[in-house]
């Protein structure tokens, strides 16, 4: 969406305040499953913790709890702001992606998701986990990193976890937003758009789950242009590896690439 920075993010959940909803991180909303005036508020944290701690400071100057799910990965796995974005009082998670690390082996992934989730568990508690999905370069297995709990069915009692993100949050409707969905089949152009849909719709009953990645919500000007620079050097070179990557059996699974990140 054009116009993602700190500040209309600000605007955007002061907005769906103002619209009556209750902004619900993911475990609150698994154990109190509200019906109506809902948005869930989710942040995959897949790069940059400190600007998801930028992001947690702000949410909680407007009085909102939301869920950060991070990666287990090392410039992501920042002890400290983990442990600070939960004790300031948001739910944190663990981002797994260990199908992909595991390049498809389910015990191994399996192995590793066990040992991944002790090692946050030793800095916060996680009630919940959520899937990461690679895209292009790190993607070493064809299906999705969810499907380790299609594999085990009895993963999330045996770890003690109340939900798994994707696959566990579908007892009410939501409508998913998302700041990763491909811009062609975003029904949302800008920010502006998306904060006078919740103005417009704040006599519907139409609950929200949303997705957003604070590496996208920039602090200016300057950061924003960054984020362009990298988004489109990004998106070229994914670009290329795909066509690079056709008739070699690297994996192009358009769901992971369009709603899962
Ligand atoms: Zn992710």
């Amino acid at each position: 969406m054009k116009g993602q920075t700190l500040s209309s993010y600000s605007n955007l959940i002061q907005t769906i305040l103002r619209a009556d909803y209750k902004i619900y991180a993911v475990d609150e909303y698994i154990r109190e499953k509200p019906e109506k005036n809902v948005v869930v508020l989710r942040h995959d944290v897949d790069v940059n913790p400190h600007q998801a701690l930028l992001m947690a400071k702000l949410e909680r100057s407007l009085g909102v709890k939301s869920t950060y799910y991070f990666r287990y990965i090392p410039r992501v796995f920042n002890e400290s702001i983990i442990k600070s974005i939960g004790e300031m009082g948001f739910e944190v998670g663990y981002h797994y992606e260990t199908l992909d690390k595991s390049y498809g082996n389910f015990p191994e992934a399996i192995s590793l998701f066990k040992n991944e989730l002790e090692s946050f568990r030793k800095i916060a508690p996680v009630k919940t986990v959520c899937s990461h999905g690679n895209v292009v370069r790190n993607k070493h297995y064809s299906g999705l990193n969810y499907d380790i709990f299609k594999f085990s069915e009895n993963l999330l009692e045996e770890c003690n976890l109340k939900a798994e993100a994707y696959l566990n949050m579908l007892f009410s409707p939501l409508v998913y937003l998302s700041d990763s969905i491909e811009r062609t089949s975003n029904p949302f152009k800008s920010v502006e758009d998306l904060i006078r849909r919740i103005e417009m719709q704040s006599e519907d009953d139409i609950n929200y789950y949303i997705l957003f990645h604070p590496c996208l919500w920039p602090n200016g000007t300057v950061d924003s242009f960054k984020i362009k620079l990298k988004k489109t050097i990004f998106h070229t070179s994914a670009k290329m590896f795909r066509l690079l990557s056709k008739g070699r059996g690297c994996d192009n699974n358009s769901a992971q690439k369009t709603s899962l990140n």
